[in-house]
């Protein structure tokens, strides 16, 4: 009988064999792992520990991680050349050696038709969407899909057995509970490894000079608007700090309530108001328990269905999932005894 513990070990030494697996030509392996990742934390595995993912869910999250890759990458031309002058150049990052993945040019055939975010940018586009979305699931369920496994030229079927022609996959027993536990570890590494193969192929080198800001332009935080939301939770919470509860004068901040370091996507009724200090001090942490029960009690029950019809055109909306990710990772932070943020007092 192999315990979870020794299932965990397993797991871990095998992503890292994957991610050091670098022949790869695009950076599909890595997102496919993003996405796997984030799923698991999204789902119950209570009753089935044998996750089974939707290909469907699979390609809309890919689109979701590469969606502010295909943004423009803007560079101070000042940092590599000895001139005074200042030249701001933008550029479209690569993400292969070969030719474009099919999800970036879809984001572009997406962008060009407007929109701020995959949300808004499905709605302007209904009828659109959906073929460009079965055009790139069709590719990736044909190619990365299966060759995410690939060590040296070896299908490895450790996450999940090689079928194709499926509308799912089904993880291997134990493999959701080891994305789970290891999220925080397996999302560093991937977007590492994300942002070290952008770095590394040649026609990205001249856009990316000397700047160190590729991996904060990849996953940092300051993507979407949050004014939509701001505006809502200002009526919301009358004005008050979230945390503090004291009036906010000056800017209010909007606060990922599960932080954007730890979970990296605008859902909607992640979403509070604090005060700028508040909201810089909680940083990457995870509030105290009061503060969760609080947050459940104000955005999934009492102004639910508010935030909902108020934000869904601009955010993605779903408040269930919202509960789930809040509660593993309260489950993890609980069982690894990671101390939480908030001093009630203050
Ligand atoms: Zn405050």
């Amino acid at each position: 009988m192999t315990c979870i513990y020794q299932k965990r070990i397993e797991f871990i030494s095998y992503i890292q064999r994957l991610l050091e697996n670098t022949e790869t030509s695009s950076t599909y392996k890595f997102a496919l792992l993003h996405a796997l990742a984030d799923l698991c934390i999204e789902s119950d595995i209570s009753k089935k520990p044998k996750l089974k993912i939707e290909v469907d869910d699979l390609v809309e999250r890919i689109f979701s991680l590469y969606w502010q890759h295909a943004k423009p990458f803007k560079i101070d031309s000042s940092e590599t050349n000895d001139s005074k002058e200042i030249i701001s150049r933008e550029s479209i990052l690569h993400q292969s050696t070969n030719k474009e993945p099919t999800v970036i040019k879809t984001i572009r055939t997406l962008k060009g038709r407007g929109g701020d975010n995959l949300t808004v940018a499905k709605k302007l586009n209904e009828k659109k969407w959906v073929e460009l979305f079965n055009s790139a699931k069709k590719s990736i369920r044909e190619g990365p899909l299966w060759r995410l496994q690939l060590i040296e030229n070896n299908i490895v079927p450790f996450l999940y057995e090689h079928k194709k022609g499926k509308s799912y996959i089904q993880l291997n027993e134990g493999v959701a509970d080891s994305f789970r536990f290891f999220h925080d570890i397996v999302v560093k590494l991937v977007r590492q490894g994300w942002a070290d193969k952008i770095a590394s192929i040649k026609s990205n080198q001249a856009s990316l000079g000397k700047s160190g800001e590729l991996a904060d332009f990849l996953f940092g935080s300051k993507r979407v608007s949050l004014k939509y939301a701001s505006e809502l939770l200002e009526k919301i919470q009358g004005g008050y700090c979230f945390y503090c509860e004291k009036k906010i004068k000056g800017d209010a901040h909007v606060d990922h309530f599960i932080p954007l370091k730890k979970y990296n996507y605008d859902l909607a009724h992640n979403f509070v108001l604090a005060h700028k200090k508040c909201n810089q001090d909680k940083s990457s942490h995870l509030a105290l328990k009061i503060f969760k029960d609080k947050w459940v009690a104000q955005n999934l029950e009492k102004y639910k269905d508010k935030i909902s019809s108020k934000l869904s055109s601009r955010y993605m909306c779903d408040p269930e999932r919202s509960r789930a990710v809040a509660d593993t990772f309260y489950e993890i932070a609980d069982k690894s005894n990671i101390p939480l943020w908030g001093d009630q007092k203050s």
